[in-house]
């Protein structure tokens, strides 16, 4: 284990929604080693209404009293490409890309309109894709990049009253893992943050005694640490709150066969009769390729020709 200082001298990090809570905290840490940081902010309510300059001044000011190099950018994320270009107009290049900014519109399914759905996506899903979109050539043409999403556990788990920022955020899962792939061969990473921290977001959504252990600061050093270059993970998602993180997987049971022989058809009653075998996860594993999955569907198939 290296006990070396890490730091970001000579890499530009783009922060999207650092004006404020866990955006502000991975700012200010990735200026204060070095980093010369584009602090994104639309400054709008927690809602997604309206827009303000001050919410991203505020944070290039400290950045710059403590002796760093920030621009302040105040695009929407969903303008992906012009905050990109904030970046390479003061900076030249972007190494980094923090997929922060977000909003919250919580309703129940009933009750959610097509706009509560459209603009959660659009700022969650789509800002992430499209400042990923524009970020992607020049990562690719110096063959280095460290992209992270944020997901939340309202996406892995569901939350009542959050089905539109649920969606959102587990679509940022499948954003990442694709990311991760494409960007591989040029050493761009991307990983997923999951994070549950006390901001304007969760004020009033978590518990007191909760709220007040959960300072986004705590989370920002495990953001930084995989936005670093000596970082190998790519398609990671880190969970972490309260000075603690854990790797996140996805994991698949061994599954069941839905027929008696390979001449025979799947029947309801048969998926009945063997419905316990195939909800089983006493040995589920994680895949770590959808090359994997598809590969013990052939298996599945040649067991079943030879009648094993
Ligand atoms: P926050 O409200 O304090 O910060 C979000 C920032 O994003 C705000 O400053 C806001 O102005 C900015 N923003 C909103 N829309 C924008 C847009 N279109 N373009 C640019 N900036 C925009 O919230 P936070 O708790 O720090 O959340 C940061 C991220 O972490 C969000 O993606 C959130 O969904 C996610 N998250 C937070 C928690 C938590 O417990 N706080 C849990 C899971 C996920």
């Amino acid at each position: 284990m290296s006990t070396s200082t890490l730091r970001y001298d000579g890499r530009v990090a783009v922060v999207t929604g650092a004006g404020a809570g866990l955006g502000r905290e991975y700012a200010l840490l990735l200026a204060s080693r070095g980093a010369k940081v584009v602090v994104n902010d639309l400054g709008g309510t927690h809602s997604g209404e309206g827009a303000s300059q001050r919410a991203a001044d505020i944070v290039v000011d400290e950045i710059r009293a403590a002796g760093g190099e920030a621009v302040a950018d105040y695009n929407s994320v969903i303008d992906g490409s012009k905050v990109i270009e904030t970046a390479i107009k003061a900076f030249g290049r972007v190494d980094i890309l923090i997929n922060n900014a977000g909003i919250l519109r919580d309703r129940s399914i009933v009750k959610t309109s097509d706009q509560d759905w459209d603009l959660v996506h659009d700022v969650h899903l789509k800002g992430s894709f499209k400042c990923t979109q524009a970020a992607f050539p020049h990562m690719k043409k110096q063959n280095y990049g460290r992209i992270i999403m944020t997901s939340s556990n309202s996406g892995i788990y569901g939350n009542f009253g959050q089905a539109n920022y649920s969606a959102a955020k587990m679509g940022l899962v499948g954003l990442a893992n694709t990311t991760a792939i494409e960007g591989a061969k040029n050493n761009i990473h991307c990983n997923v943050i999951i994070p549950t921290a006390a901001s304007r977001m969760t004020e009033g959504i978590l518990p007191d005694m909760l709220f007040n252990e959960l300072k986004p600061k705590l989370i920002a050093p495990v953001v930084a640490y995989l936005c670093h270059e000596s970082c190998e993970d790519n398609g990671s998602y880190i969970e972490s709150a309260a000075g603690w993180a854990t790797k996140v997987h996805t994991a698949r049971g061994k599954g069941a066969v839905l027929r008696p022989t390979i001449e025979d058809t799947v029947t309801p009653e048969y998926v009945e009769k063997v419905w316990s075998k195939v909800t089983d996860m006493s040995q589920a594993k994680h895949l770590e390729a959808i090359a994997h999955a598809s590969g013990s569907l052939l298996e599945v198939l040649e067991n079943l020709k030879n009648g094993d």
